[in-house]
């Protein structure tokens, strides 16, 4: 596709998604895969990921946080299931049989206006109950059981859960899992006194990305992960951990690639200030490119002075402020460099006919969202999750 009109824009890659949906489907062989599409799917588009979700059969479900992104999936063409992960207001929960999702439920008034809607419409729900284990997030204490067994038992259209969920602490900030495991055990507890209950799960799922990667015990019947769906490992910890129990490094590859173009190209004397604040002054002639996105699309204002562009393969250091909508990078070193050349601001470069040099493995230059984190004091999460939506979305082979 000619990308010549554009001036910024991210490049999806399908092959790399369903690199990534395969690794996770080999490890998690025994359960349904469930997408983690929330937050514009990680800031990649939500539309555009789930046209190519739809493409593979390995996908079972997709996991949103609203009732607005259930709506999008829908319209997009997703007929497989949904599980609404985050709250919808009570008096919006026609839209749950509306657009045929699977509600997380985790306060009894909720479970009680399910129940009643269903009853008016006749139509079944399948609800998962969210189980508090010690995130102290969403989830219900094990004490609260019996009231919500209550409402399922009475209801004709309810009967019981049909999934029974929970959501772990402290699993991918540490190389450390005994309060991981602690909760699975707790979790385990909690659905054996759901079935002497009478209100025993069909479908368990606890595992986000690094669950499922670290340990089968949490897979059960459905997994469902997210950063490492878009190609991240969820942190350092996650992958130290797999490898050192000696797993490999290839299973994910990032689907996200954030481009864009030099708009004007600028000789400075020494001395100069490059933006707002003069947080940055020249020692000697400089050449500057300037850059027509900022902060406004997602390039953190943190990242001020201290992040690099790729250009021709190589590092363009970021002078001064990140603006609203622009910012400068230096280019002194970089022979060659034209107005509307492209720059890579998230994504790798360096093939041999990109550089004009005689490129080796470790030459190859990459930018990901783990490193813009280390950068900006984040993780890759936060990162991909406010690239702006407005910026456009091209999917690529
Ligand atoms: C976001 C989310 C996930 C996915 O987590 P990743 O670390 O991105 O894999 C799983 N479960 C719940 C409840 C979530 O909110």
């Amino acid at each position: 596709m000619d990308r010549s009109h554009l001036l910024s824009w991210v490049e999806l890659s399908r092959s790399h998604l369903y690199h990534n949906i395969a690794s996770l489907a080999r490890l998690a062989s025994d359960s349904q895969l469930a997408v983690s599409v929330k937050a514009n799917a990680y800031g990649h588009g939500l539309a555009e990921m789930v046209t190519l979700l739809i493409d593979n059969p390995k996908v079972a479900y997709l996991t949103v946080h609203s009732l607005e992104e259930a709506q999008v999936c829908r319209q997009s063409g997703w007929t497989r299931s949904i599980i609404l992960l985050g709250p919808a207001p009570i008096n919006r929960l026609d839209e749950v049989f509306e657009l045929e999702i699977e509600p997380v439920v985790f306060t009894l008034p909720a479970l009680k206006r399910l129940s009643k809607l269903a009853a008016k419409r006749k139509q079944p729900v399948k609800t998962h109950l969210k189980l508090e284990t010690g995130t102290h997030r969403q989830g219900i204490d094990e004490s609260e059981l019996p009231a919500f067994a209550e409402i399922y038992k009475s209801s004709e259209y309810l009967k019981r859960p049909f999934g029974a969920s929970m959501h772990f602490a402290n699993i991918e900030d540490t190389t450390n899992h005994d309060y991981a495991l602690g909760q699975l055990k707790r979790y385990n507890e909690t659905i054996k006194s759901m079935t002497k209950l009478g209100i025993k799960p069909k479908v368990r799922h606890t595992a986000c990305s690094a669950a499922a990667i670290l340990f089968r015990e949490t897979r059960f019947e459905l997994v469902r992960p997210g950063i490492s769906v878009y190609g991240y490992w969820p942190s350092k910890e996650t992958y130290l951990s797999y490898f050192m129990s000696g797993g490999s490094n290839d299973l994910f590859k990032p689907v996200l690639s954030w481009k864009t173009r030099v708009t004007q190209i600028k000789d400075l004397p020494a001395e100069a200030y490059i933006g707002y604040g003069c947080t940055y002054r020249t020692t000697a002639p400089a050449k500057i490119a300037v850059l027509p996105i900022g902060y406004a699309d997602g390039f953190s204002r943190s990242l001020s002075s201290v992040a690099y562009v790729l250009i021709k393969g190589r590092r363009a250091p970021v002078r001064g402020r990140v603006c609203m909508n622009l910012l400068m990078v230096d280019i002194t070193d970089i022979p060659g460099v034209k107005l509307e050349d492209e720059v890579i601001l998230l994504g790798s470069a360096g093939s041999p006919g990109e550089t004009g040099r005689d490129t080796q493995p470790h030459d190859i230059e990459r930018i990901t969202a783990d490193l813009w984190g280390q950068w900006g004091n984040t993780i890759s999460y936060e990162v991909l999750a406010r690239l702006s939506p407005n910026l456009p979305r091209i999917i690529i082979d």
